[in-house]
């Protein structure tokens, strides 16, 4: 990218310092789109910075993912600008900005000095300003407070952030219990900075810390999915057991899922899968959560937002704990019923049960596939001619024990199974007491 292709825009109202060479090296990288958006704003006579995770990013040498912008014009004025923008959050000055021939979003808002947090989810009300310090003045950590003008080729610190970044502490900007009591979704924020991923853990400094312990009703006040969408990050994260270790201690954990604050290791969280990781590392948070209290579980889950697949992953997990296959048959019936499931599972039993876990692993691991695959041999038209059952709730779990038979002793033919008939009682027994494929 030709450097004398980025026009400027208005001068803000903060000193800057010029940037590094890594850092105009890290330019180098960035989108033409990107380019194209700030110098219509420039041209249009606004100022406009990069600001929020890339700054942060690009400061710990990343490359950049998401882009956020923040500019003097209103968002009028950008929507004007830009024929394909949508607006995403207008009322807080936000508007998705894309070019015309680039599928990349920009999240383009408009510089504010709000107002007062009345119920500590959103300010009650948002002044639009045109002061770069203001705006980042109200922004949560000095990390998260920089600004990049592209065109000047400058950065603006005004609360070090670049020095917390070299020392790997997380601050608030100004009073962090003021900060943390005017938006509790910040506490989770910062829990969510402290993970730093391949960096390790940054500890807040003591005021934060503090304010985490005096603030922690704040978190009552965030809205459910706002939360969710945090924690899901925070229970994906790398470090994720010292963080949650925190929020345990903190008693952050209690105030988001009553009850789901296991005394367990939370090291051995870092030991299961990648794939449903989440659900994993939930279920062993859940693990001392009676099997009987689902209803409540999935209550809480409900409240939360998380979504019926994200619900359903982690209700499947619990209720299979501490159930392992032991002999024989159980294992077909386990492999065909859990499915998907199985690695989770295993993963949540090497922590919980290991010696059990290692048996059924290796089981598992000298199983065949099905002969005749994982439907029923026999369907419903077939069952009644040759049982004389009408349709109805006998035929059908009549059809499910046999079906749990085909699995456990691999049947490999529809007359295999319907040899069964004449050896099992169901002419007079109770069908409610009949087995079926399900696991447990
Ligand atoms: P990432 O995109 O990796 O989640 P981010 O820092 O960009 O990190 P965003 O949610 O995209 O996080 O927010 C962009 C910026 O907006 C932040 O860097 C921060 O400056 C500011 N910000 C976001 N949420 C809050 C909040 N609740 N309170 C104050 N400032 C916030
Ligand atoms: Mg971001």
């Amino acid at each position: 990218m030709a450097e004398s292709a980025w026009l400027e825009g208005t001068l803000g109202d903060l000193e800057g310092d010029a940037l590094t060479a890594p850092l105009l090296e890290w330019k180098k990288a960035l989108p033409e789109a990107l380019r194209e958006v700030c110098n219509r704003i420039a041209t249009a006579k606004g100022g406009v910075w990069l600001v929020g995770g890339s700054v942060r990013e690009a400061m710990l040498g990343n490359p950049w993912k998401d882009l956020d912008l923040t500019t003097t014009l209103n968002p009028d004025e950008i929507l004007d600008l830009f024929p394909r923008a949508i607006p995403t959050g207008a009322q807080f000055g936000t508007v998705t900005v894309r070019t015309a021939d680039s599928e990349i979003q920009f999240e383009v808002t408009t510089l504010r000095s709000e107002g007062t947090y009345g119920d500590g989810r959103r300010p009650d009300e948002v002044t639009f300003g045109d002061s770069l310090n203001e705006d980042l003045s109200r922004r949560d950590f000095t990390i998260n407070a920089m600004a990049i003008d592209l065109a000047r080729n400058i950065i603006h610190d005004p609360y070090g952030g670049v020095e917390d970044l070299e020392n790997q502490c997380l601050k608030a900007v100004g009073s962090a219990e003021e900060r943390l009591g005017e938006d509790g979704l910040r506490l989770l924020r910062a829990y969510r900075f402290m993970d730093q991923g391949e960096r390790g853990v940054w500890e807040p400094n003591s005021e934060l810390s503090n304010a985490l312990l005096s603030c922690g009703n704040m978190l009552e006040n965030v809205s459910e999915e706002r939360v969710w969408s945090e924690f899901y990050r925070i229970l994906c994260g790398k470090n994720a057991a010292a963080i949650l270790e925190r929020m345990r201690k903190d008693g952050a954990l209690s105030r988001i899922l009553p009850g789901w604050d296991a005394e367990i290791d939370l090291q051995y969280l870092l030991q299961v899968p990648e794939k449903d990781g989440f659900a994993c590392r939930l279920v062993l948070l859940a693990s001392e959560i009676p099997s009987e209290r689902w209803r409540r579980m999935e209550h809480d889950l409900r409240a939360l937002k998380l979504s019926n697949k994200e619900r359903e992953i982690v209700m499947d997990l619990h209720h299979l704990l501490g159930h392992l296959p032991a002999e024989g048959p159980e294992f077909r019936r386990y492999r065909s019923s859990v499915g998907d499931l199985i690695e989770a599972h295993l993963a949540i039993e090497d922590v919980l049960h290991p010696i059990e876990a290692g048996v059924a692993r290796e089981e598992l691991a000298k199983l065949a596939p099905l002969k005749a695959g994982n439907e029923p041999l026999v369907d419903g038209h077939l069952l009644s001619s040759k049982s004389d059952l009408p349709a109805g709730r006998r035929l059908g779990r009549l059809k499910e024990w046999l079906f749990c038979i085909q699995i456990e002793q691999d049947l490999a033919n529809s007359d295999e199974v319907i040899a069964l008939l004449d050896l099992l009682d169901w002419k007079n027994t109770d069908p409610e007491s009949w087995p079926d494929s399900n696991w447990p």
